[in-house]
């Protein structure tokens, strides 16, 4: 009988729509009125100073901003359901820029993906460590470092980069045809 795959996800930009967040808090803080489309091909920290980026940074990192993120799509809890049936499913999230993420994000998964098991969350920094099959992320960075098949998921920074040999998946629609 053949082994049950595993699949790593990511969170932010893939499970959870953190970016949506930042960039309201972005405007706030900054008085601003950029959107999603604006960030095509940079990162939020392009657009600001080093001292904007440390302000940035550190109210990202208080207590509570991880707790109460949206869901990525409205499907993605139900085909995450699905996934987790057919393959060994991992929640991997480089928590350790932001270390008070951990406990909300520890928090977020038990409540709205009650259906995995809490042994299946790493909370980790490099995912090269990681030994999963597959690894669904927004980051080339981690993908680059990822011993198995990495698939980049479709967020604003990373839209125009094609000087990668990875699987692009654009939504949860995609990853539920890919892996179903
Ligand atoms: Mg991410």
């Amino acid at each position: 009988m053949n082994q049950i795959k595993t699949l790593a996800f990511d969170m932010d930009e893939v499970i959870t729509d953190t970016l949506s967040k930042t960039i309201t808090l972005y405007n706030q803080l900054f008085q601003k009125n950029i959107t999603k489309q604006d960030l095509v091909g940079k990162r939020l920290s392009d657009t600001l100073t080093k001292e904007q980026a440390e302000l940035l940074h550190r109210e990202v990192d208080k207590e509570g901003f991880f707790r109460d993120l949206a869901i990525k799509e409205k499907d993605t809890k139900a085909i995450l359901e699905e996934l987790n049936k057919k393959y060994k499913v991992f929640i991997c999230t480089a928590a350790m820029e932001v270390p008070n993420s951990l406990k909300d994000k520890y928090l977020w998964l038990k409540e709205e993906l009650p259906f995995l098991n809490d042994q299946n969350y790493v909370f980790c920094g490099d995912k090269s460590i990681l030994a999963t099959d597959y690894l669904v992320d927004d980051s080339l960075y981690q993908l680059e470092g990822f011993k198995g098949q990495g698939i980049l998921f479709t967020a604003p920074h990373n839209q125009l980069r094609e000087d990668h040999s990875f699987v692009r998946l654009n939504n949860w629609n995609e990853v539920a045809e890919y892996f179903l």
